[in-house]
């Protein structure tokens, strides 16, 4: 098979290992060698997928596409084929059929000219029989005449009372020999007849005869016909099935391959989205207008309780003038609310506040989470998914606060870290913020 080549050569490029590991490694590549050609498509790839990966699957995909396509249309070649030999053999068929009946008929023909000629037969035998009566009766009618003359004839002439008696004397024998003569006649004309019908009924005999033979062979052709086209029937019936066969596996492999493919493509994104999200810059938490930076992050005396205390993230004022107080809070990054407390009216510590989990930041070399507290409002819940830039609370003096301000904090690996030590996208894709150059209590 193709496909199970190209996946074994995959597995041969994304697996060569060094020679001097090889051996070490032999048993456990043999054994992830037999593992991944019994697997789907998209597991031999390594751990990062390119475009080129999809191109790929898709090339073998249309290849796979234009074999089911190029199959399907010999099918459908076949199926016409099919369609033409079976009418054809429909046609043969009734032509045979049509030879048979014609051949009955001939046969039936021939039966009856065989029976009248037997009944001629029997005729002209009877008529020889009169005949031959006839003749002998005629002759011996001749004979005792003759024989007769001496006596009863000359007796009859000599013995005439009158002329009259004489003439009919002579007129008797004469008449009697007329009469015969005729019958003979008629005989021989009855005779004749006869065997003109004879030779007709014979003639007629011979023409169904040749008739019968000529529609034995047609018979004989179209019957070879029949087989031959039985013969072309029987194959391409066969290939039908085998054509529908491949089709079928070609199918199965197709939908195989559109899985792989679709899973491919949803494991790309989602490598996309992960980088895309690893590459992420942090955004400003706040509009960067008429704003202050009032406390940066380390040790310092609390404004609250006095105490020299490590300040665990940065403090950005709102403007605290006019009606404008609380200002929009953004999520620096995409990720995970994974605390979020509405406590509008606690004294005491974050009062309301918010944590995300951006998760993996290939950009900041860790696991980046930030702290958004003494909120007024919060705009979010626990558990849910947010994107940079979403508005997810607004600028309070919830919990141990003096005034309306942001405490805001990036940790790393669960540690806290200086906020000012990165540098900021804005909100409104304004100049990015560079909070080392802040100096406290500025505005910015
Ligand atoms: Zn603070």
């Amino acid at each position: 098979m193709k496909i199970q080549d190209e996946k074994k050569k995959m597995v041969h490029i994304n697996k060569r290992v060094p020679m001097r590991v090889l051996g070490a490694f032999l048993c456990v590549l043999m054994l992830a060698l037999t593992v991944m050609t019994a697997l789907p498509y998209h597991t031999v790839f390594a751990d990062k997928i390119s475009e080129g990966d999809i191109d790929e699957l898709q090339q073998m995909l249309d290849a796979l596409e234009k074999e089911k396509e190029d199959q399907q249309n010999q099918l459908e070649q076949m199926e016409a084929d099919e369609a033409r030999l079976q009418a054809s053999l429909a046609s043969y068929g009734s032509l045979a059929q049509l030879y048979y009946e014609q051949i009955e008929e001939v046969a039936e023909k021939k039966a009856e000219c065989e029976e009248q000629l037997k009944n001629y037969e029997e005729q002209i035998a009877g008529l020889k029989e009169d005949q031959k009566e006839l003749y002998d009766n005629f002759k011996l009618t001749l004979r005792v005449l003759r024989e007769s003359r001496d006596v009863s004839a000359l007796e009859m002439i000599f013995n005439a009372d009158s002329l009259m008696e004489l003439l009919s004397a002579f007129e008797r024998t004469k008449d009697l020999s007329k009469y015969k003569k005729q019958l003979l006649s008629k005989i021989e004309e009855s005779f004749s007849h006869i065997k003109e019908e004879k030779a007709a009924m014979e003639a007629e005999l011979a023409k169904q005869t040749e008739l019968g033979l000529r529609l034995d062979s047609m018979r004989a052709d179209v019957e070879e016909q029949i087989a031959e086209t039985e013969q072309y029937l029987t194959e391409i019936t066969q290939q039908i099935i085998a054509t529908e066969n491949k089709l079928s596996e070609l199918t199965d492999t197709t939908e195989e391959y559109e899985q792989e493919l679709t899973d491919l493509i949803r494991r790309y994104e989602e490598q996309l989205e992960k980088e895309r999200k690893a590459r992420q810059t942090l955004l400003w938490p706040l509009d960067t207008k008429n704003k202050r930076l009032t406390s940066p992050y380390g040790y310092r005396y609390h404004p609250v309780t006095g105490k020299y205390k490590f300040h665990t993230g940065i403090d950005l004022a709102g403007p605290t003038s006019g009606s404008i107080k609380r200002n929009n809070i953004y999520a620096s990054m995409d990720g995970v609310v994974i605390t979020c407390v509405n406590a509008p009216n606690s004294k005491k510590g974050y009062g309301s506040y918010i944590v995300i989990s951006h998760g993996y930041s290939e950009r900041y070399g860790g696991n980046i989470s930030t702290l958004y507290a003494h909120c007024y409002s919060v705009n979010v819940k626990k558990g849910q998914e947010v994107k940079q830039g979403d508005l997810i609370g607004t600028v309070g003096t919830s919990g141990s606060s003096t005034g309306y301000h942001l405490h805001y904090e990036v940790r790393k690996n669960g540690l806290t870290t200086d906020p000012m030590s990165y540098e900021y996208i804005t909100a409104l894709g304004g100049t990015p913020i560079n909070p080392k150059k802040f100096v406290t209590g500025a505005y910015y």
